[in-house]
């Protein structure tokens, strides 16, 4: 990251880019939720800030944007760390080992990536130890591969394990269930995987009627994603720019 530059010191040439960017991803999101008949308000951006430094994060602070999101917990816990006191709101989106599930609790207020039923105990004690709310979200695995393949490739629990891990997520102390997450199959057309998701989310909500929130959709497959409900998008490059 090697991020030495003082808070409210940032680079206007990358706050005038991030501005840019930010508005046309709104600009993208509103357009998809008016077609799909959707208020825009109903869609949470999630800035996914992976590989780009502190200073960038403090910039998405600054342009209005609070909930940020990263993949990997070496990476995040320091860039949280860095950043306190902007009020943000840290997403922890990628694959998740149980050994890591206290420090991700430390800053984290939604772990997006519950996709065993090992991870539940371990998120709800590092919830428990600092003493806050974690909302968790169970990963779908949405691929049409061999299971374990797609597994490997993306994460995320088979849908028939879905409704379970839900159930063991709400019931243990510290976490909240907050709902579905997905990142759409490789190499096959996102729309009718994020309508598969919208289904199981359908089916979570009658056994768990807070569990409202769908987080699907990237930079590349946003629309889709937002016309098959998702509340919670989760876009890095298209902000950021692409990451090298
Ligand atoms: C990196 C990442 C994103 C953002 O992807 P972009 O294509 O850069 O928008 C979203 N979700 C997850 C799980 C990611 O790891």
């Amino acid at each position: 990251m090697g991020d030495q530059s003082p808070a409210g010191a940032a680079d206007p040439a990358r706050v005038e880019e991030i501005r840019a960017n930010l508005a046309a991803v709104r600009e993208d999101i509103a357009a998809a939720a008016r077609k799909a008949d959707r208020d825009a308000s109903e869609v949470t951006l999630i800035a996914v800030t992976k590989t780009y430094p502190a200073a960038d994060v403090r910039i998405l602070a600054g342009l209005g944007v609070l909930d940020v999101g990263e993949n990997r917990d070496q990476e995040a816990a320091p860039k949280a760390e860095a950043t306190a006191g902007l009020g943000l709101r840290w997403h922890f989106i990628g694959q998740l080992q149980t050994n890591k599930a206290a420090s991700v609790a430390s800053y984290a207020e939604f772990v997006h990536s519950v996709d065993r039923l090992r991870l539940v105990p371990a998120l709800s004690r590092g919830a428990l130890r600092y003493d806050k709310g974690l909302t968790c979200l169970v990963q779908v695995d949405l691929g049409n591969a061999e299971p374990m393949e797609a597994n490997v490739a993306r994460g995320g629990a088979r849908p028939e394990q879905v409704l379970a891990l839900a159930d063991a997520i709400a019931e243990a102390p510290g976490l909240r269930l907050g709902g579905l997450m997905a990142v759409a199959p490789l190499g096959a057309d996102p729309g009718p995987a994020f309508a598969r998701l919208h289904d199981l989310a359908l089916r979570l909500r009658s056994a768990h009627p807070s569990a409202t929130m769908i987080s699907a959709g990237m930079s590349g497959d946003l629309g889709e994603a937002v016309a098959a409900g998702a509340t919670h998008v989760r876009i890095g490059s298209a902000i950021l720019g692409i990451r090298r």
